[in-house]
């Protein structure tokens, strides 16, 4: 415990799934974290406000659609004006549309890309400003399994986590001798309300590539993304991390 004693940063999608694990793992390791999400996802965000207080964790919530270049902008300014500093953004934010490609309707392509890889990209640029600032800190981007390789009936969100991945390694290479560092992690298929919703058959789908014939929990990911955002994983920089039961291995 105490792997962010004294870091402030965000997390965006910190309402639900993945988001909420990172935002309560942090919180553990004594980060201080704004959770972004949604006006939507309101509720949810205030109770894992509550339940990060309930520990002695320090939090806040922030109303941000990521696809809105004034909201990223505003959510650094949130974190600065609460805690002085930038020191990790976990870019989490992000959809899934399940169909075939050439049954993909275009406004559903661009509301893909326009949430997950726009939204990524200008979460960076802010943040990557306010690093630069406050001299330096990690990002970390969550890409996907599907961001490493086709995935059946996910070619437009597929199309946007292989490009999070670029922004990711132009992000590293640019800023590594700023002493900022950005990494991506590449989930499998994790259980949270993104898959709950998915048919069983297609749950098995996913699953099926991975060597751990299981779902992953968020909370796994969220080990991963904490670390990635410690003084811990100080010389690593511009990685896509799978963290997919051995899917990637076995692929
Ligand atoms: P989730 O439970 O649906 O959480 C996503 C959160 O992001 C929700 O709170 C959602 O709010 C929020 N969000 C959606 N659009 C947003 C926007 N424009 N601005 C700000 N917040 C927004 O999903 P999850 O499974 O944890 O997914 C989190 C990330 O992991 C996503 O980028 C996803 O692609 C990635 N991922 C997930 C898996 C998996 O198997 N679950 C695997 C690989 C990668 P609403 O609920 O109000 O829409």
């Amino acid at each position: 415990m105490g792997m962010l004693k004294d870091k402030y940063g965000l997390v965006t999608g910190g309402a639900s799934g993945i988001g909420r694990a990172c935002a309560i793992r942090i919180a553990r390791e004594g980060g201080a974290v704004v959770i972004a999400d949604l006006e939507s996802s309101r509720d949810k965000g205030e109770d894992v406000v509550k339940e990060i207080r309930s520990f002695g964790g320090t939090a806040t919530f922030f109303c941000c659609d990521v696809a809105n270049e004034a909201d990223n902008a505003a959510l650094v300014n949130e974190v600065v004006s609460l805690y002085g500093a930038l020191n990790f953004a976990i870019n989490n934010a992000g959809i899934g549309l399940y169909v075939r490609l050439a049954d993909t309707d275009a406004a559903d392509f661009d509301r893909v890309i326009a949430i997950n890889l726009r939204g990524t990209f200008l979460g960076m640029k802010y943040q990557i400003k306010q690093m630069l600032k406050n001299g330096g800190g990690a990002i970390v981007n969550n890409s996907s399994s599907a961001g490493l390789r086709a995935v059946n009936l996910l070619g437009a969100y597929s199309a946007s986590k292989h490009g999070i991945l670029g922004l990711t390694k132009s992000g590293a290479l640019e800023y590594a001798n700023d002493g900022i560092r950005v990494n991506a992690v590449c989930p499998g298929a994790i259980m949270t309300p993104l898959m709950e919703v998915q048919s069983v058959e297609y749950q098995k789908e996913l699953v099926s590539p991975q060597a751990m014939s299981r779902f992953g929990q968020p909370e796994e990911v969220a080990a991963v993304v904490t670390w990635l955002c410690s003084d811990e994983s100080s010389f690593v920089t511009g990685v896509s991390m799978p963290v997919d039961g051995g899917g990637d291995a076995s692929y």
